[in-house]
């Protein structure tokens, strides 16, 4: 098919089409990865990418934004209802931006963040010493407890014992629910401002499968691309009393003008995020996780704090003779797609370090069913038991383009 980039730019929509090839024909278990529906892409295609909107609706600095404002408008009511909250700022430009826009907008520098360690499933701008927010902010990170789960005693003494002015909760790499109200409880035992990331696990939050921070956090932040199935792109939640503090850091505070077409994918991903088959999308990624964890485990290969209660596993390979760096490379080699991960008190380093990190948000979207999920746990554990075996290795192949051609994405599609 001829298109105006196949035409204009042949070598560039050949690199599209072998990307897409990749993405029909390769199994995708990064948990932070999703497909976005054939209308959110449409959107983000748009001309709305054509327009400067600095600031917020009603209030820009440039012309000829009548439209843009009710797009954004329509984004915003809907993220609203969606996740019932006061506030929404939906123009962060991702995830990252987000969380220091809110430590912006809060805290002043050298102030104390409380938050999870990034070996034990926390995230780099929850303070880690590489990003600007560990530079800018004082981190206190605190580890998961030997059952690899949240230590709710350990972090109330950290925070009695440092009295951050600011404790994040959410995670990256975490298998477990999150208790906000015991995060809450903490928060106010030592006056400070409680933030939820809940940029992997947004999507089971809406579809009711995890339980929701929006009674208890001052501030949510969370990416709109994971499980909530939107477009790469971010938002911040809050109570109407911190508003005009969070919108004031990202504009002017951190950010130009906002990208009018991810907001508009946005409002059209929010809309699919509010129907039932996105409930039951979401209650199918906890059942398949849940699928793929036990498989898992009875091959014979053990998960950090022993199995799931959302999207996402770390397989724990501390005591195999093979690294999360060589699961992460015998997997990919069959279009098996998972990344290597530190878990928790790891003896290895974090480029070579000792799990690797599954979840099942992309399958999902695919179709693949809880029995789609144990062929794959078998797959997956068998590789990892014989990776020198030929024969496995043919026939895991044959099963990864059995499951995908069954679960097709984006047929119509090329560039
Ligand atoms: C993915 C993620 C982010 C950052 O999002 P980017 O869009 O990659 O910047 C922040 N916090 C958590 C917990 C995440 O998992």
């Amino acid at each position: 098919m001829s298109t105006f980039l196949s035409r204009q730019d042949p070598e560039l929509a050949s690199l599209l089409n072998h990307e897409l090839k990749r993405q029909q024909f390769s199994i995708e278990l990064i948990p932070s990865e999703n497909i976005v529906s054939p209308a959110v892409l449409e959107a983000l295609g748009s001309v709305l990418t054509n327009k400067y909107s600095e600031g917020y609706p009603g209030a820009r600095y440039y012309a000829g934004n009548a439209h843009i404002d009710e797009i954004e408008r329509l984004a915003v009511s809907r993220a609203k209802a969606l996740f019932g909250v006061d506030h929404v700022n939906i123009q962060p430009y991702s995830g990252s931006g987000a969380n220091f826009a809110v430590y912006n907008a809060l805290l002043e520098p050298g102030d104390t963040i409380l938050a999870m360690g990034l070996p034990f499933g926390g995230h780099l701008t929850h303070g880690w010493k590489v990003s600007a927010t560990g530079k800018y902010f004082r981190a206190v990170h605190y580890p998961t407890g030997k059952d690899g789960r949240i230590d709710y005693e350990m972090v109330a003494e950290l925070a009695l014992k440092e009295k951050p002015k600011l404790i994040v909760c959410g995670a990256s790499a975490y298998p477990r629910m999150i208790d906000f109200k015991h995060f809450r409880e903490i928060a106010d035992s030592v006056h400070a401002y409680l933030m939820a990331d809940i940029a992997h696990i947004a999507g089971l939050v809406v579809g009711g499968v995890h339980p929701s921070p929006v009674p208890y956090a001052d501030v949510i932040t969370t990416t709109l691309h994971k499980t909530l199935r939107g477009p790469r792109g971010a938002m911040i939640m809050c109570r109407e009393e911190l508003a005009a503090k969070i919108d004031k850091s990202i504009f002017p505070g951190l950010q130009g003008g906002p990208h009018n077409h991810v907001t508009a994918a946005a409002a059209v991903a929010f809309k699919e995020a509010a129907t039932d088959e996105f409930r039951a999308y979401t209650q199918q990624v906890v059942t398949n996780a849940s699928a793929l964890a036990q498989t898992l485990i009875d091959s014979g290969f053990p998960l950090v704090s022993g199995g799931t209660d959302n999207h996402l596993m770390l397989l724990d390979l501390s005591e195999k003779s093979l690294t999360g760096k060589d699961a992460e490379d015998i997997l990919a080699d069959c279009s098996i797609s998972t990344n290597k991960n530190m878990i928790p008190n790891d003896p290895r380093t974090p480029m070579n370090p000792s799990g690797i990190r599954i979840g099942t948000p992309l399958i999902t979207s695919r179709g693949f069913t809880a029995k789609d999920s144990v062929t794959l746990g078998v797959v997956i554990s068998s590789l990892l038991r014989t990776p020198e075996s030929e024969e496995v290795r043919a026939w895991a192949k044959s099963e990864v383009r059995t499951l995908c051609e069954a679960h097709p994405i984006y047929g119509t599609l090329s560039y």
